[in-house]
């Protein structure tokens, strides 16, 4: 070898071995297209410390994902914008909207799961019906944040990490609808919001979480399971559902509230009663010309944990609490004015 030749040869090997060793291209990134609906964790304060003065759905999807570069690390990531509101605002037209844009984008190949950002006071609502919904083993993740999105350590970009994570991850198929917020993953069908200001607000008290993130990588402490009994829906012909209230148990409670949800079109009332679903005996008369009527009375509990038991009066929750009977009552009537049939879906 000539010299010149040697001495290239040698700088080529000397610029090689200096130059960083490139990670080969990681194959396909999993897909996952968040639904984003409003909320706290779009929510934007003119105060960085202000954490409950603030408007509740005031950033959109884009400007979501943009806060959070590191999401393309670890899927190919969409966002569609279904509503941008507080969570209290979200009905039942945004719900069967949410649902069959779900249902349809997880029929798509390409997608592994989907995140829907939510407000959270009403996360646990929309969470449950669309575990009982979505036609789908794949991970369905819903996110929330209690702080928004302008505040020191807002809480939102982090649980969106761990939402996209989760639903990029295997190991969250079968497993139902997720909650996820607090490095936590609960389960839709029994977790609710227990407080009202803090971070660690969602529980399932007496069912535990699913999981918890490490590092925003998931752990499960189980393998994937249903809860027990847990119904499912076909909503993809249904443009509307049964209006159905809730009424507040308290002492010195009467039947007025209930007649008079019944003449503004209620066609199911849940009581969210006094202990185990107590009636008092001033609307016993009005609860049983309801359900003579078909109109089911769901007799759930305003303590927020226990399995209603069935009594002569009404129907027991079973295992629902107030706000999710509500949404299941909706979809059962859809489907059935049966008494018998209803009672079966709670008791
Ligand atoms: N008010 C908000 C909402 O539900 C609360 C939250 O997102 O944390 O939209």
């Amino acid at each position: 070898m000539k010299i010149a030749t040697r001495v290239i040869a040698v700088i080529t090997v000397a610029v090689l071995t200096a130059m960083p060793v490139l990670a080969a291209e990681p194959a396909d990134k999993p897909g996952v297209t968040i639904f984003a609906t409003g909320g706290t964790i779009a929510g934007s304060s003119k105060s960085n410390t202000d954490t409950t003065n603030y408007t509740s759905g005031d950033i959109g999807v884009q400007q979501l994902l943009d806060a959070v570069p590191e999401l393309e690390d670890v899927a190919t990531v969409t966002g569609e914008q279904i509503a941008n509101t507080g969570s209290s605002n979200i009905d039942q037209a945004i719900l069967l909207k949410l649902s069959k844009a779900i249902n349809k984008q997880l029929a798509t190949p390409d997608t592994h799961g989907v995140v829907v950002t939510h407000g959270t006071d009403t996360l646990e609502e929309t969470g449950f019906f669309l575990d009982l919904t979505v036609d789908s083993d794949k991970p369905v993740v819903m996110v929330g944040a209690m702080r928004p999105a302008t505040a020191i350590s807002a809480d939102g970009p982090f649980n969106l990490l761990e939402a996209v994570t989760l639903a990029a991850s295997d190991k969250a198929m079968g497993r139902g609808a997720m909650i996820v917020i607090n490095d936590r993953i609960g389960s839709a069908f029994y977790t609710t919001k227990t407080n009202a200001i803090m971070l660690d607000t969602f529980k399932a008290i007496e069912q535990g979480y699913l999981g918890a993130f490490v590092s925003s990588q998931p752990h499960f402490y189980y393998e994937p399971a249903e809860p027990t009994n847990k119904p499912s829906f076909d909503i993809s012909n249904i443009d509307s559902l049964p209006k159905v209230d809730i009424l507040y148990g308290y002492q010195d409670a009467e039947s007025s509230l209930l007649t008079a949800a019944i003449d503004n079109g209620a066609k199911g009332i849940v009581l969210a009663s006094t202990g185990n679903g107590s009636v008092p005996k001033r609307m016993e008369e009005a609860v049983k010309k309801a359900m003579a009527d078909g109109i089911p009375v769901i007799r759930s509990t305003r303590t927020g944990n226990g399995i209603v038991s069935p009594k002569e009066m009404g129907i027991g929750s079973g295992v629902y609490n107030p706000q999710k009977a509500r949404i299941l009552l909706m979809l059962v009537l859809s489907q059935t004015d049966d008494m018998e049939k209803i009672r079966g879906y709670f008791e």
